[in-house]
């Protein structure tokens, strides 16, 4: 016998047989972290293809007071799927089927392995559009959207993934198996529980099976990008646009720390040191109606350079430009430490501004670039390897939450809380709301054994 093998492991492998536990160290250490840095190694790694495999497996974990942290592609970026007190790492990459697209009542039904951008084009194929657009689309899983209520670009006229979730089938950790809503899209029996799930991050059930809501797909695009002098010229010039009664599909905006490493990267950004994107979508004639008075508001609103593009190939370009943002900063060779602040929408020009400050204070860089519509930006702190970990930047974070919190914000609008965040969870919350969220728990979860250690303590 091997002590360092849990008692519980053989008896669980002859439960669920070995196709669907895995106790080899390869296996087990490819499921001990996600994009975080954050990592432990679960005991064994379940992957079920079936909802009474996950049902069977929370039974037993639950009997046994097995920790059991579910994960879908482990794309995350707060560790919510580290198994920190080992245990059962439980994936659903394996239940990655798309059961159902149903172009009459505008819903997919869908397992929760499968992966976001995969369901966007089968759906397109079809006709209609999943609009939630994480920039991990290609790797995270609609199960792991689920669980945090992913965001993109796009929530400024589609909102999150929740204004998508339909219906959902949940284990929870006494077993059973729930499903909330339905293919209907409205649904106003009981209460909103699917919201209860939805965000919930794999700590009050895990998702079997989705019914998610489908949209046409908007025939036509285009992209205005235009440039400023000033941080505060674009954000006056995103109040500019929707004033004047425009919802665009995305607004996103760069500041001049950024567009400068964009431009040491690649030489398409035009100059300036504010950016802004404005994409519109709907019928051809009226978006290009649109991207034509929205080229000339911007220029109104003092843009230095607009740039227009109506076809997929120059649309692609520009939408280039603002994906080339990330790789830029990669390429300076600093650490990149991602917050996706929030503040309302009104208060954007204050970010770039505290972008500004905490460059000064604490002597770090900072980009700050991302949602200008939703007032999300992405401030980034950015280091030499050699300072990770060293005090001045866990102060400047520190400033950065405390600034952002009295603002009226909050320190996380996409990526979740998680453990990245769990320093920070009480400064965040009163006293009732830490409460309430502990009451929920302990009614659903009463030993604590799902995705314990998070936030919630445990
Ligand atoms: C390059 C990059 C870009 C990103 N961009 C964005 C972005 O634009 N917007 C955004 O919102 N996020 C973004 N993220 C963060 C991340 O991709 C999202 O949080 C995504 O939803 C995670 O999905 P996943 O399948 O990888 O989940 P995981 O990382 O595997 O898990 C995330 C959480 O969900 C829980 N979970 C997973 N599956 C289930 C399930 N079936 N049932 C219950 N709980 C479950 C886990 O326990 C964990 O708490 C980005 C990450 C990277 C690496």
């Amino acid at each position: 016998v091997n002590p360092a093998v849990p008692r519980w492991v053989p008896r669980l492998l002859r439960l669920l047989g070995p196709s669907v536990i895995r106790t080899d160290a390869a296996t087990r250490a490819g499921h001990a972290g996600d994009a975080w840095h954050a990592a432990h190694t679960p005991d064994v790694v379940a992957l079920p293809r079936r909802a009474a495999q996950v049902q069977a497996l929370v039974r037993f974990c639950q009997r046994h007071r097995i920790p059991l942290t579910p994960r879908g592609s482990g794309r995350g970026y707060v560790g919510g799927c580290v198994p920190v007190h080992a245990g059962v790492s439980l994936s659903l990459a394996r239940m990655n089927r798309i059961l159902e697209v149903d172009a009459d009542d505008y819903v997919a039904v869908v397992e929760p392995g499968v992966i976001t951008g995969d369901l966007q084009r089968a759906v397109a194929a079809r006709g209609l559009f999943y609009p939630p657009d994480p920039a991990s689309l290609e790797e995270s899983s609609i199960g792991g959207n689920i669980a945090t209520n992913a965001g993109g670009p796009r929530c400024l006229k589609y909102g999150v993934t929740r204004n998508y979730v339909l219906g959902l089938d949940i284990v929870l950790p006494n077993g059973d198996l729930v499903r909330t809503g339905g293919r209907t899209h409205k649904n106003k029996l009981g209460f909103n529980l699917g919201d209860l799930f939805t965000g919930s991050e794999g700590m009050l059930g895990i998702v079997t099976q989705a019914t998610l809501r489908l949209l046409p797909q908007p025939p036509a695009r285009s992209v205005v990008v235009a440039t400023f002098g000033t941080a505060t010229a674009a954000a006056a010039a995103v109040q500019a646009v929707l004033r004047a009664g425009f919802l665009p599909s995305a607004m996103e905006v760069a500041d001049a720390f950024t567009l400068a490493a964009a431009r040491r990267y690649t030489r398409h950004t035009p100059p300036g040191n504010a950016f802004l994107l404005v994409e519109l979508d709907g019928q051809p004639a009226s978006v290009r109606g649109e991207a034509a008075t929205v080229s000339a508001l911007l220029k109104k609103a003092r843009a230095l350079r607009v740039l227009k593009a109506v076809t997929p190939a120059a649309i692609e370009k520009l939408w280039s430009m603002r994906r080339d943002f990330s790789y830029s900063l990669r390429a300076t060779g600093l650490l990149k430490m991602n917050q996706d602040i929030v503040v309302p929408r009104g208060l954007l020009v204050d970010v770039f501004r505290l972008a500004a400050r905490l460059r000064r204070d604490h002597h770090i860089n900072v980009s700050a670039f991302g949602h200008a519509g939703d007032g999300n930006i992405h401030v980034n702190l950015m280091f030499p390897a050699d300072d990770d970990g060293k005090p001045h930047i866990r102060r400047a974070v520190d400033d950065l939450f405390r600034s952002v919190l009295a603002l009226g914000g909050t320190i996380t609008g996409e990526h979740g809380t998680g453990l990245a965040r769990k320093p920070w969870w009480n400064e965040a919350t009163s006293p009732e709301l830490r409460r309430l969220h502990h009451t929920l728990k302990n009614a659903l979860d009463p030993r604590g054994i799902l995705n314990p250690g998070k936030f919630l303590g445990g």
